[in-house]
């Protein structure tokens, strides 16, 4: 017998904790939901930081900055040989409004609680009220960040709806903030920030930010995949096991660790088991390093996960030719769907949830008016001289296309769509023949997950009881923060990877060291 007193279950627990016991929890077996054993010890630590950031693109990057600037020894790994994700190949747009110096200089009002307003309810259903507010109200610091760090905007705006700017103008609506619904909840007011530079400019925004990260000192390691958190038995992640020059290496983190990995469009199976109707998309726009690595990480700390089953789902109408939002959008049954003015990615998500198979309906003055290059990309599923005609041609229901086409007319004589509200500038009646009937099916659709780790307001990973899991912060498309059912306008993405980003690297920094 033991000479030992007995010992309950938790003093026993608590003593493994005291003598450094450590599970690892990872994007496998989900592990890390297994008690910790003594068997999971860590041989020794290969290395070790205060700050433990895994990815190296927009958030990974906010985090390491400001986590380097509250004194905090950051070591980064990044996944790839160079850094900068989908951020380095992204637009160029952030989403940035409430009076940035920008919006002033162009002649533009705007408010925190304007652009709150919009937001929240341009982000739909499953929207969280105080993560908008939190993007909202970190607008304007982030602009001055990101100037201060040495990215540039030219003071001139352009105008239009793009989700791409194809100048190097710093301003441009890139949401749907004209469209009549929102018009209606907030003034309008354009908050697509575009780096200055030739159209798209995720390269010239990058250097800048990398150059911050080298700045604070941290130490990066490229192609040094993060496989594992490292959770000691009361539950905090207290490193990370990566792949460092090859061999695994196990990396203290004396603070904590900020997953910031990307989502995962590009993992099929994840995409089957959270949001499969995006399978019928062909394009993701994202990496090969969205495979979801970050948020099986987190899930295997036991992170819980939020709004799986939404994405940024793209197809812009005007990017063709601004005259194609003058056609109908219409499925293969002849319905109107949805206003064809409408952002894109209201469009997009349209057509894949509901609308799979649809094409849009035009008029030979308005293919006359579309450009010659928006026409290269685009194909015919028919032309005839009727509607009918064309409706046979393209197999969309006969009658309810002619339907659909003169119960529209009727009203586009007046200036009217009472059905979409489309703006009236792009109302006129299809009566010019022949007409056409352009395929816009759902496949055309660019998608990337914008669900991830629950997340608080300061970017702590949650559990499924809503704590915090100690140690674990998330940003970027590896957590869920302001898109919800909607993308509010392109920028935002970026602008959650840097706002929360930053938001975790300061929270990070300032957790006591467990060592
Ligand atoms: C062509 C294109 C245009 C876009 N345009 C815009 C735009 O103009 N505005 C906008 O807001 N959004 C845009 N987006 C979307 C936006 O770029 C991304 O959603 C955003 O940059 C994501 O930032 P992130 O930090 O979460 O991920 P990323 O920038 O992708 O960074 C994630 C990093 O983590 C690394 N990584 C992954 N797994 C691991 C691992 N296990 N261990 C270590 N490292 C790992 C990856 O290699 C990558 O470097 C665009 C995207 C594309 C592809």
């Amino acid at each position: 017998m033991s000479s030992e007193p007995q010992m309950t279950r938790r003093e026993l627990i608590k003593k493994g904790a005291a003598a450094g016991a450590v599970a690892v929890a990872g994007t496998g077996s989900l592990s890390g939901c297994s008690p910790a054993t003594p068997s999971n010890l860590p041989q020794k630590w290969d290395r070790e930081a205060d700050v433990v950031v895994v990815g190296l693109g927009g958030a990974g990057a906010a985090a390491a900055i400001e986590a380097g600037r509250a004194g905090a020894k950051v070591t980064v790994l990044e996944r790839m040989p160079v850094a900068g994700g989908s951020t380095v190949l992204c637009g160029g747009l952030v989403y940035m409004g409430g009076g940035t110096p920008l919006q002033r200089a162009t002649g533009f009002e705007d408010s925190s609680e304007n652009m709150y307003k919009y937001m929240l309810a341009a982000a739909g259903e499953g929207a969280d009220p105080a993560m908008v507010r939190i993007y909202c109200d970190n607008s304007v610091d982030l602009y001055d960040w990101l100037v201060e760090l040495g990215v540039t905007f030219k003071r001139s705006y352009i105008p239009g709806k793009w989700a791409a700017v194809p100048t190097d103008d710093g301003l441009a609506y890139t949401g749907n903030e004209l469209q009549a619904t929102y018009r209606a909840i907030a003034p309008p007011a354009p908050r697509g920030h575009h780096v200055q530079g030739p159209g798209e400019t995720g390269f010239v925004l990058w250097p800048p930010i990398k150059a911050g990260v080298e700045a604070v000192g941290a130490e990066i390691y490229y192609e040094a995949p993060a496989q594992r958190l490292v959770v000691n038995s009361e539950g905090r992640v207290v490193g990370v096991l990566a792949e460092v020059y090859g061999l695994e290496e196990y990396i203290k983190a004396r603070r904590g660790v900020v997953l910031c990995a990307g989502g995962y469009a590009a993992n099929k199976e994840m995409v089957a088991q959270h949001c499969p109707l995006y399978l019928r998309s062909q394009f993701q726009v994202g990496t090969l390093t969205d495979d979801g690595s970050g948020i099986r990480m987190g899930q295997g700390a036991g992170a819980d996960v939020r709004m799986m089953g939404d994405a940024f789902a793209y197809s812009g109408i005007y990017e063709f030719g601004q005259a194609l939002v003058k056609g109908i959008l219409v499925d293969d049954k002849g319905r109107r769907f949805i206003g064809e003015d409408n952002y894109g990615t209201w469009v997009g998500k349209a057509l894949i949830e509901g609308h799979p198979v649809s094409y849009v309906i035009v008029d030979q003055a308005i293919w006359d008016e579309v450009p010659e290059l928006g026409k290269k990309y685009l194909t015919l599923a028919g032309q005839a001289d009727s509607i009918p005609e064309l409706a046979r041609a393209a197999k969309i229901a006969p009658d309810l296309l002619e339907n659909t086409v003169n119960f529209y007319n009727e009203r586009a004589s007046r200036g009217e769509d009472p059905e979409f509200l489309k703006d009236e500038r792009y109302v006129v009646p299809l009566e010019n023949r022949p007409f056409y009937a352009i395929n816009y099916p759902a496949a055309y659709v660019g998608f990337f997950t914008t669900g991830g780790l629950k997340i608080s307001g300061k970017a702590e990973v949650l559990n499924a009881f809503g704590k915090p899991v100690p140690g674990l912060y998330a940003a970027g498309r590896n957590a869920f923060a302001v898109t919800a059912e909607q993308y509010p306008g392109s920028g935002t993405s970026v602008g959650e990877a840097l706002i929360f980003g930053r938001i975790a690297g300061k929270g990070v920094a300032a957790l006591e060291a467990w060592s």
